[in-house]
């Protein structure tokens, strides 16, 4: 049990003359009903149901993903046990590569730049602890990606290599678009996969996506 403050308590602290406090009397509806109990499924940062489940690596303590991808912002360790997480690695499948190429061709919106293309390669494999099924086959990926030959974009390649390093570009999950579970997918870095189409096509013309994506690097502690 957290040592909750109750709200009526302290509002009418000092108790009035001829009452005493009654701490018992003193209520929440609700409170302890609407929340689980801290246990396997309870994120002790929001206090609440675990939302996008993500567990963390050497401890195996489970948070909801925004509120540890937050709370890493400030501090890299397990807010239950203090486990030190200061280079945070992912549940990428292992044995994966990332090769960089360059095209002569235009990206649209960056048309003095030529091309980085990056091919990923995840192989199918068996999950491991903290993956959805532990034991059970995934399917494995190939993706490419695209970022302009600028300034900006080679920073970005170089994050996203560093990400790539710690295991955070991909993780084992169910794919938004096909619906199959025990596949490879994205883990919340989002990548340009066609050089046209603009946003909606995942492609370019899109002006602020070189700081989005910085941004959730950042999130997950690559600066
Ligand atoms: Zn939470
Ligand atoms: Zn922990």
């Amino acid at each position: 049990p957290s040592p909750l403050v109750c709200a009526t308590e302290r509002m009418n602290w000092p108790a009035p003359a001829g009452e005493s406090p009654s701490r018992g009397a003193c209520s929440f509806p609700g409170a302890g009903s609407l929340s689980p109990a801290p246990g396997e499924d309870y994120c002790c940062i929001c206090m609440d149901g675990i939302r996008e489940k993500k567990t963390l690596e050497k401890c195996r303590h489970s948070f909801c993903r925004p509120c540890i991808d937050q709370a890493f912002q400030f501090k890299a360790a397990c807010p239950v046990c203090l486990t030190f997480y200061g280079t945070q690695i992912g549940d990428q499948p292992r044995g994966g590569s990332m090769a960089v190429t360059r095209w002569t061709s235009r990206l649209p919106g960056y048309e003095p730049y030529g091309t980085i293309v990056i091919d990923y390669t995840i192989p199918s494999g068996v999950q491991e602890r903290g993956h959805p099924n532990p034991g059970a086959g995934f399917t494995g990926t190939s993706r490419r990606a695209f970022l302009p030959d600028c300034a900006d974009g080679q920073r970005v390649l170089r994050l996203l290599q560093r990400a790539f390093e710690q295991r955070l570009t991909f993780t084992v999950g169910t794919s938004a678009t096909t619906g199959l579970s025990n596949v490879v997918v994205w883990n919340d870095v989002h990548h340009k996969t066609s050089t046209h189409g603009g946003p909606q096509g995942f492609g370019y013309p899109d002006p602020g996506y070189l700081l989005r994506v910085q941004e959730e690097l950042r999130l997950k502690g690559i600066t």
